[in-house]
């Protein structure tokens, strides 16, 4: 059945309004008339199975039929902290990182980053980045919509990283310390933050800043992943080791 996510405030507990692009889906896409079913989430981990009441171009309004209880969240609440990388290479992060579970992903600037991110202009970028987030979670058939922050610094990143339960460095010259380790720490409802780097890496100095903060460098196995990889190879393991 196909899932919406409408704003919280639009699914109340009899009934709910979807408006935006979701109601051109909802119309032309899969030619919705009144009797259809529909899944709605508030995107905060609340879903109802409803049906279709009333339906225009710009508004859908329908009936929520029951609450649904889904376990498709992983166990453990994962921030992806990534570099900034080239090109695109962040929507594909975002899509494919929401469908393997992602909580949220806080992007950032350090030495190595080579793209610019001025705030003013990048604005309509992290729309766009939300909404990717949001279509992936509706394909995944998620409850929550992973939440994109703003871009950050690299001392304004160790301080937003610290407020989780634990904390990671995903660092190539580490060969002591695995993924492994960290995982085993954490139990059901924890939060964790692992920081990928740039395509270029993290400087010693920021590894060394970084573990002063109390954050601990790991390794990702003994292959060199590319940045988008690496975001890609925590989630399916968070997932492995807790939900497989
Ligand atoms: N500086 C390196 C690799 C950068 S890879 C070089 O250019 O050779 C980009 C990021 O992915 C790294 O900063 C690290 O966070 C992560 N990464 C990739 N492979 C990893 C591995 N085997 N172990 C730990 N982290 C890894």
């Amino acid at each position: 059945m196909q899932r919406y996510f409408v704003p919280p405030d639009q699914l109340l507990d009899e009934k709910l309004v979807i408006r935006g692009d979701d109601v051109h889906h909802i119309v032309r896409v899969m030619r919705g008339k009144p009797g259809d079913e529909l899944i709605a989430c508030d995107g905060e981990g609340r879903c109802v199975r409803a049906r279709i009441v009333r339906l225009d171009a710009q508004e859908v309004q329908a009936e929520v039929l029951e609450p649904l209880v889904e376990r498709r969240e992983l166990p453990i609440e994962v921030t992806i902290a990534q570099g900034l990388p080239k090109g695109d290479k962040l929507e594909w992060i975002i899509q494919k990182g929401t469908e393997l579970g992602m909580a949220a992903l806080i992007p950032f600037c350090s030495e190595r980053t080579v793209v610019k991110w001025e705030a003013k202009k990048e604005e309509k970028k992290r729309e766009r980045w939300q909404k990717i987030a949001k279509e992936a979670a509706e394909q995944a058939h998620r409850c929550r919509v992973p939440r994109v922050e703003p871009p950050v610094g690299f001392a304004e990143l160790l301080d937003l990283a610290k407020r989780h339960t634990a904390c990671a460095i995903a660092y190539e010259q580490e060969n002591t310390t695995s993924l492994r380790t960290v995982l085993e720490r954490v139990a059901p409802g924890d939060s964790l933050c692992v920081l990928i780097g740039p395509e270029g890496g993290f400087t010693a100095a920021e590894v060394a800043r970084a573990e002063q903060a109390g954050i601990l460098p790991v390794s990702l196995g003994p292959r060199i992943l590319r940045t988008e990889t690496a975001s890609q190879f925590v989630l399916a393991a968070v997932s492995y080791h807790f939900e497989c």
